[in-house]
């Protein structure tokens, strides 16, 4: 089996590198034990909002997940823009700052900080329409807490409990799942911060341990409080969702966009999500 990887230049081991290079080895403790943590940051129409802080969490996530942080923030932007010049003018890429242990500690399963190895990965990936809206779906799957993986960081491990949502989500037809917290709370999407509207005024999951309260969640909850735009921090049900007026994501890879069926309830891209798509924009390109 083939996979067709769109065009991809990565900075690792001190140069530019094209197309899916070898990182790792067969002894590689991230390959073997998932010591690994990435973010996701985009360039997309000339700009690429919010890459220091993007640069910023990943950095902080190898602290999570006991690594070393070797690289600055200062420098993974440059490489950055560096590798943003090896594409299209405008090309919308994916940006993802990479961290991982190399070999293992004394006790083989715990990783040794010192062998942290790293690169910055740039590929082509269109944006998502937001024509195209979301189909969700309840997952009988939950957001872990602190104590029982490492959700303070942006870390691969994390990713195949999110893969099994998903993959319950689109065998009942749906395109993601919403997964709730250990209290039954929902947290979040498998792959996005969710949001909810009611009589005008904006709602989302607040931040708890156990989901990533994401980058694009912040931004987008920011702008629509300076345009005066009421957004509450609460504990949300799954019911709340069921009967809000209107529901959206928010998340680096698609940004903002709309729910336009929950279950069998359709729904329509409500003026709340408007505003929050129009206000990211107008900021991303500030
Ligand atoms: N939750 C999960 C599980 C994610 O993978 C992402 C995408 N990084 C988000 C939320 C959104 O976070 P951000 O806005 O920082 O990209």
């Amino acid at each position: 089996m083939s996979h067709h990887w769109t065009r991809t230049w990565s900075f690792f081991n001190g140069e530019w590198q094209e197309g899916n290079i070898p990182i790792m080895g067969v002894r590689t403790h991230a390959a073997w034990l998932g010591t690994s943590v990435f973010d996701g940051a985009r360039a997309f129409e000339g700009v690429a909002p919010d890459l220091a802080l993007h640069c910023e969490r990943v950095n902080r996530s190898a602290l999570a997940m006991g690594l070393k942080p070797l690289v600055s923030v200062e420098k993974w932007v440059e490489l950055t823009h560096e590798g943003i010049k090896r594409f299209a003018p405008g090309a919308a890429l994916y940006i993802r700052p990479m961290y991982w242990a190399e070999y293992p500690g004394a006790r083989t399963v715990d990783a040794d900080p010192e062998s942290t190895r790293w690169c910055l990965s740039l590929y082509e990936a269109g944006m998502p329409s937001p024509d195209h809206g979301t189909a969700i779906t309840l997952s009988h799957y939950r957001r872990p807490t602190l104590e029982c993986a490492v959700t303070d960081a942006k870390a691969g491990c994390l990713y195949p409990n999110n893969s099994r949502a998903l993959v319950e989500a689109h065998r009942r037809g749906f395109d993601n799942a919403v997964l709730c917290d250990m209290l039954g709370n929902v947290a979040e999407l498998a792959t996005a911060n969710v949001f909810l509207a009611r009589d005008g005024v904006a709602f989302t999951p607040a931040p708890n341990g156990t989901f990533l309260a994401g980058i694009t969640r912040t931004r987008t909850l920011n702008l629509l409080r300076e345009a005066g735009v009421e957004v509450v921090e609460g504990a949300l049900t799954w019911r709340d969702f069921l009967e809000a007026d209107e529901i959206f994501s928010t998340g680096n890879y698609s940004k903002v966009t709309p729910v336009t069926r929950i279950e069998d309830r359709d729904l329509q891209p409500g003026p709340v999500f408007r505003r929050a798509r129009e206000l990211y924009w107008e900021f991303a390109h500030s």
